[in-house]
């Protein structure tokens, strides 16, 4: 496939474009000022600006068969690029649509957080009708898609009614795993080959933490939210738990705390002694993930543990008395099937978590699929998030945070379904990228927000825990961007 651009503009936004219908599809991208001596399948985009017009043109051809679209717009309308791009976005999706015989139930929404563009309209000061509208007519989305989109928005409209410019959350890296899961695209390191690291990198992280506690006590921010994500911070002996949650207890007044979550994840990680660790540290949610119920889908995805396991961790979290279950579940898997996905929800619902999370699979953690194999994913992909949004409505779920990635299966998304008043804070936080998040330890990304003045600033640690342990000074000079973000938003 050739991708022709008559000028570079707007390239990144009509290749996602052409990625909702060609998703393993190789293409070359190309400047030619028109369609004509290309052979073979081609896009084919134009904008020509005559006088006070622009004329948009797409043509595209895929087997021999051919569909065009085409439009003008005013060079002075309002926001006049962004209008260029969305048209020119809508008739490469038509054309594609019209080739293909396939739609995508988010349109040309390409983005990663479909519910900022909801909060942004709103916040300009469009109805809810009128941003139905927009969505259905402008962006192509379906009604599903932007009922699901609203129901998320009200949600969170009344947890950040609640947030204080002066807070932040703190993201605590455990990047570590007792072995790698096929679809697994996070930076995680199996616990066998890097034992060695772990001693060094845990007390590391504990003088990170301190460093990390003066810094914020200085510049007067309040600790809001913890949350111990990886990898699998159970993967972990319980005395490492113990160090890095103690340093956290001295080095930060917990009194203003409203949330603390530890990703549990993998169930043959989770001891007793591990969740009474944890408990005892003071996070009060954790999240036990079994990712399917069925052992055989377990297997093929070559994650190392049992459907019982699961069963096993989730009664011990709620025995010691955990006021908060997440579990997370993955739509599409390899090997899954509607029915085996089906038992998996209905299976979960009678466990009553206060949070599920349900993922779709991104085609990047399902490298090894071919084309086909992947279409036959796919088409099952979207009836099961259809199945799993109806029975967690059913049982009182509420959407809570949303969020997509590149080359889900059948163009899903990943959502976080909340008994209400039981959503995760941090969640929604980091999602709508509302409040400023701390990361300490290797693969985090710390996230500087300054909502008054609309700046964002990411600061990034070391990937891999033995950079972090080499480089550690360096690692704690780069807070000093911290400092510095904070200082000029206060002059
Ligand atoms: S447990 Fe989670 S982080 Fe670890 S390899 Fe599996 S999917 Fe990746």
């Amino acid at each position: 496939m050739k991708l022709i651009f008559n000028s570079m503009d707007f390239k990144y936004e009509l290749e996602s474009v052409v990625k909702l219908f060609l998703p393993a599809t190789s293409f070359k991208i190309l400047v030619s000022p028109s369609e004509e001596g290309h052979d073979g399948d081609i896009c084919f985009i134009k904008r020509e600006v005559k006088g006070v017009m622009t004329y948009l043109y797409v043509y595209c051809r895929i087997d021999g068969n051919v569909a065009s679209e085409a439009g003008i717009l005013l060079n002075s309308v309002d926001n006049y690029k962004r209008e260029c791009e969305m048209a020119l976005a809508r008739y490469l999706y038509k054309c594609l649509s019209r080739l293909t015989g396939e739609e995508s139930e988010w349109g040309i929404i390409t983005g990663v957080r479909p519910v900022k563009q909801i909060n942004a309209m709103s916040a300009s000061g469009m109805s809810d009708d009128e941003i139905r509208q927009k969505l259905k007519d402008d962006f192509l989305c379906s009604t599903k898609k932007i009922n699901v989109a609203f129901a998320v928005a009200k949600v969170q409209e009344r947890i950040l009614s609640d947030l204080s410019d002066n807070s932040f959350s703190l993201y605590v890296s455990i990047p570590f795993c007792t072995s790698r899961c096929s679809y697994c695209s996070f930076v995680s390191q199996s616990v066998e080959s890097s034992l060695s690291l772990i001693p060094q990198y845990v007390s590391n992280l504990c003088a990170e933490i301190r460093h990390t506690g003066e810094l914020m006590k200085k510049l007067g921010k309040k600790l809001d939210t913890v949350y111990f994500g990886g990898g699998t911070p159970t993967a972990i002996d319980a005395p490492y738990l113990e160090a890095i949650m103690q340093a956290i207890e001295e080095s930060f007044d917990m009194s203003s705390v409203r949330e603390y979550t530890v990703e549990a994840g993998r169930a043959d990680t989770i001891t007793e002694r591990k969740l009474s660790a944890i408990l005892a540290g003071g996070a009060k949610r954790v999240s036990i993930n079994p990712q399917t119920l069925n052992d055989s889908v377990l297997s093929a995805i070559g994650r190392k543990h049992t459907v019982e396991q699961f069963y096993d961790a989730f009664a011990l979290a709620r025995k010691l008395g955990f006021e908060v279950i997440n579990t997370d579940l993955i739509a599409g898997l390899p090997t899954d099937t509607l029915d085996s996905f089906k038992n998996t929800i209905d299976r979960i619902l009678e466990l009553q978590p206060e949070n599920i999370t349900v993922h779709t699979l991104s085609i990047k953690r399902a490298a090894h699929l071919n084309h086909t194999e992947e279409k036959q994913l796919g088409s099952q992909t979207g009836a099961m998030i259809d199945y799993a949004t109806s029975r967690l409505v059913e049982n009182g779920y509420l959407p809570y945070y949303l969020y997509r990635q590149k080359n889900m299966l059948d163009n899903q998304e990943n959502i976080g379904w909340a008994k209400p008043g039981h959503e995760s804070l941090y969640n929604t936080y980091i999602m709508e990228e509302n409040q400023t998040i701390i990361a300490v330890g290797a693969g985090g990304s710390t996230k500087l927000v300054d909502r008054k003045n609309s700046r964002l600033k990411r600061v990034f640690n070391y990937k891999f825990p033995l950079e972090y342990n080499k480089h550690f000074d360096l690692m704690l000079e780069k807070k000093k961007e911290v400092e510095e973000f904070f200082t000029l938003e206060e002059k």
